[in-house]
């Protein structure tokens, strides 16, 4: 393992909030403020952050079509000693979101990346679930097609902790019927919808309960999908 140059820059991991805005930590506008550069998905949703700040350190757009190519530019900048801070526009960079290549390339080149904690939907999800977390496998979304989904909820049935999915407010629905149908109507599931936010629901229990709920409800916003080990249950739990 080679030591870090002094003289390189660095990779700031920043997360920022999933909602709400009072989940900004001052460590978050230190690093925001202190930075040469800021990557991020989308330039106007982190123009409108940086203005709530009050900053004007540069932008630059680091999202999934142009995440190889500026992983390269990036990391030249940071051997040249410039410091840049890698954003998505919701939540931790890298998780379900770019960044993954960029870390990776830092981390070829010797370049020190320091994480910053901070705001997840899949971590809140899963503590507000009161489902098991002792053990979690965390799957981000699902594929389109439903036997793609079939595959993979076969592959993980009999997991022994929770599972955790992202899903988009088109497909919860027709996501939890899938649900029922590989794993049962008795199984524990969360669904989390629109965490930090006003309209924040958190929906815990068995499919047969919680889909029809779900249904009866508005399904704007964003969803994400807690899925309890086979046998599971709220009356059982110690
Ligand atoms: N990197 C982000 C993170 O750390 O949470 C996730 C980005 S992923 C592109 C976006 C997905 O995360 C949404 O489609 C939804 O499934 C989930 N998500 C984001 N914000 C959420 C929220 N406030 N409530 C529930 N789920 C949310």
């Amino acid at each position: 393992m080679s030591p870090e140059s002094p003289n390189s820059g660095k990779l700031y991991l920043v997360a920022s909030p999933i909602g709400n805005l009072n989940d900004l930590s001052s460590r978050f506008t230190d690093v925001l403020a202190g930075v040469d550069l800021i990557a991020c998905e989308d330039t106007r949703v982190t123009s409108k952050l940086m203005a709530h700040l009050g900053l004007n350190t540069p932008l630059v757009s680091y999202r999934e079509e142009n995440e190889r190519s500026k992983s390269i530019e990036l990391c030249q900048a940071m051997i040249e000693g410039k410091s840049i801070a890698l954003l998505s526009d919701a939540g931790y960079p890298a998780i379900s979101d770019p960044g993954f290549r960029l870390v990776r390339a830092c981390h070829t080149h010797h370049l020190k990346v320091i994480p910053i904690p901070g705001p997840n939907a899949a971590i809140t999800a899963l503590a507000a679930s009161g489902l098991p977390t002792h053990q979690f496998l965390f799957h981000g979304f699902l594929p389109k097609k439903k036997n793609g989904v079939l595959q993979i909820l076969e592959k993980w049935k009999d997991f022994s902790g929770s599972l955790i999915f992202y899903e988009s407010k088109y497909k919860i629905e027709k996501t939890l019927s899938l649900l029922e149908s590989a794993y049962g109507p008795e199984r524990f599931v969360c669904v989390a919808r629109e965490l930090t936010k006003v309209h924040e629901t958190i929906l815990s229990g068995a499919l047969s309960k919680i889909r029809p709920l779900v249904a009866q409800r508005s399904t704007k916003g964003e969803f994400t999908l807690v899925v309890a080990p086979a046998g599971y249950s709220f009356e059982d739990a110690e």
